[in-house]
């Protein structure tokens, strides 16, 4: 392997692999990489430049989880690594509470609102679901209305904001 400039020399090769890794994006928002959506878990590296890579879908059956897969292999094909395991982990499950401050702040910007509140494995107390109101992504507007369920993806709902009239997916809280 290539070793370029100093910071690559002084970091582990652990801390190397998360960062390969770590630029796998998501196949449905291609500007989350796996790592703002929080299903990044682990990343291992042992003799032989072996590498395991854990990864925890975002919902189970999640067709992208194929793609994020052979893009996370293709990573590290691309810098020399050749014996590359990616394993899934279904427990404990994903919830967007994972999804890094970073992530959030990237959704903003490419207009898809940023689930608000806790999930309910966050939430110990109750049986009463609290329902925040989804700031417009456009204008911060929180005078918005939940159009459709499903969106593009069933990640995703379909919202207006009643105050600038832009149609928004919002990312749910899961
Ligand atoms: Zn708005």
């Amino acid at each position: 392997m290539y070793i370029s400039d100093f910071e690559t020399r002084t970091r582990t090769p652990r801390q190397r692999a998360w960062q390969i890794a770590a630029t796998v994006c998501d196949p449905e928002i291609p500007v989350l990489t796996i790592e703002d959506l929080g299903i990044l878990r682990d990343v291992q590296v042992a003799e032989g430049d072996r590498i395991t890579v854990t990864i925890t879908p975002t919902y189970s059956g999640c067709p992208a989880m194929d793609a994020i897969r052979d893009d996370v292999k293709a990573a590290f094909a691309k810098e020399g690594y050749a014996d590359v395991t990616v394993d899934l982990v279904l427990a404990p499950a994903w919830t967007t509470d994972w999804m890094t401050e970073a992530g959030k702040a990237k959704l903003r910007e490419y207009g898809i609102a940023p689930p608000t509140g806790k999930s309910d494995a966050a939430r110990h107390a109750g049986p009463i679901r609290l329902q925040m109101a989804v700031k417009c992504p456009q204008c911060s507007s929180l005078h918005t209305k939940e159009l459709t369920r499903f969106g593009s993806t069933s990640c995703k709902a379909l919202y207006v904001c009643q105050d600038c009239k832009e149609p928004f997916d919002y990312f749910k809280v899961l």
